[in-house]
Order: structure tokens, then sequence, then C-alpha cells
């Protein structure tokens, strides 16, 4: 399967292209940027017992975030998340779970759910079945060691995935954890704009894609920390209820 979700996107044309430094960045994408805004390509994928781009189609929403902890602003969501009583999913990577791991013991000891998003964020596509295994098998051991939890959701890096990789995860025990609202901010965008992407795509089910900040891209990690009070505060307001993945989809958090 291939999977071009990652540039099939529109972008905010106005907060794209008057920010230079997106631009010179992300050259392919600026031809997209044609209209402010377009339906998130997931929005249309149907679940399946095993990969999953949405919930039931009930208000809850969940929030999920990728690219876990970072040491900055990790700390900053998990207290947005406390102070409105939201419970989120984190995806971690396994080499920041190593970096960070109080953050990882945190997240878990908050009642926040903790997924597997590999260890060094390869594109899985682009390594053998072996590496695939070993960039799981590596990051659940540390999940383990540092929170005595057994990972079984997976967020493959960039959403990428095929037929064999979306077999051999399965095979591991995990289910595969899609979205389909990206909120962009992996992009640098403004507070203001994560907040409108998520708003206006919002539908009952939704599964939001937003980041962390361990990789050191703190652009994106700024306006994260930004929208969220505004997103849960505007959706609540709309009658979403938040809920983690597991609770969302009715399955295990852990092994
Ligand atoms: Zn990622």
């Amino acid at each position: 399967m291939a999977n071009p979700y990652l540039y099939g996107y529109k972008l905010p044309i106005n907060k794209y292209s008057a920010n230079p430094f997106l631009a010179q960045k992300f050259p392919q994408l600026s031809s997209f940027a044609q209209q402010p805004y377009i339906t998130d390509p997931n929005q249309e994928i149907p679940s399946s017992g095993n990969i999953f781009y949405h919930g039931p189609t009930n208000k809850l929403a969940a929030l999920t975030f990728d690219d876990v902890p970072d040491s900055l602003f990790a700390p900053i969501l998990l207290e947005i998340l406390a102070r409105y009583d939201v419970k989120a999913t984190f995806f971690a990577l396994g080499k920041c779970a190593h970096q960070n791991s109080s953050m990882v013991g945190q997240i878990v000891q908050k009642g926040h759910i903790i997924g597997n998003h590999t260890y060094d964020h390869l594109d899985i596509t682009k390594i053998s079945a072996e590496q695939v295994r070993e960039q799981i098998l590596r990051t659940e051991e540390e999940i383990y060691q540092i929170a005595g939890v057994r990972t079984a959701l997976f967020r493959p890096p960039f959403g990428f995935f095929n037929d064999t990789t979306m077999q051999e995860i399965i095979a591991m025990g995990y289910k595969i954890i899609m979205w389909n609202i990206d909120s962009y901010d992996w992009m640098g965008l403004t507070g203001p704009a994560i907040t409108s992407r998520v708003i206006v795509n919002i539908k009952p089910g939704a599964i939001v894609l937003m980041h962390n900040a361990c990789d050191g891209s703190i652009e994106a990690g700024t306006g994260t920390v930004q929208s969220l009070p505004f997103i849960i505060e505007t959706l609540k307001s709309a009658g979403y209820v938040f809920a983690s993945i597991p609770t969302m989809l009715g399955i295990p958090a852990y092994k």
C-alpha cells in the first residue's frame, strides 16, 4: 500500500507562504498551498480490526502525540492535559524514551497511554523486516524497563507502512493507530493555525495527530502547546469528550 498521505494535504496558505523558513524547509509543499483548508484525506478511510484511522462516530475524540518525549514541551503538555482532565495517547520513540526516561514514567503515572513509534523514526517501508522488528522490540523493551508496561499500539513514522510491514506489526501483537485529523503542528504552524485546522476538520470519532519535539524540532513544539488549551476548550464546549485510544476503540492498552 502506498502512503502518500503526508504530502497529500493542502496547507493554510497564509501561514505557509508567510513563513520563509517553512517555504525553504518544505519546498515540495508549496504547490499544495492553494486553499485555506481541506479535509484530511485520512478522514474517509475505514478502520478495520487491526488498523484504525478513527473511532466510532459518537462524540468522542482522541488526542495523540507522536515523537514523544522531549524534556521541554512534554511537561507542558502533561500540565495542560491535567488542567482539563484529558487523557491522551503518546507514541514514543525509543531513543527519546531513553534520553528522557522520567517523562515516560510521568506519562504512564498520570493515566495517559503510551504507544510505540519505533526507536529511530525510520521509514519502515525502506528497511528490512528484521530491522522493523528490531526497531519496535527495542522501543517496547525500553518502555518496559522504564514504566513496566508492554506497548500494544503502534504508529508508523510518517504514517508510512505497506502490506508486508503491516502484517509483521500485527503479528507482533500490535494494533496500528493512524489518524484522520492532522493538526499540522509538525510544519511549525502557529498555535491559532493549528487550532483552526483541528476545529475546522473535527468530527465524531476523530483521532487527532499532534507532536512532541523530541527530535529537536522546536518550531513544532511551540505551536502545539499554544494550541492545546484552545482545542480542548473549544471541542469540550461543542460537546466532545476526550478519550485515550484504547478507551475510544475498546482495545487493550498494553500486552
Ligand atoms: Zn513521528
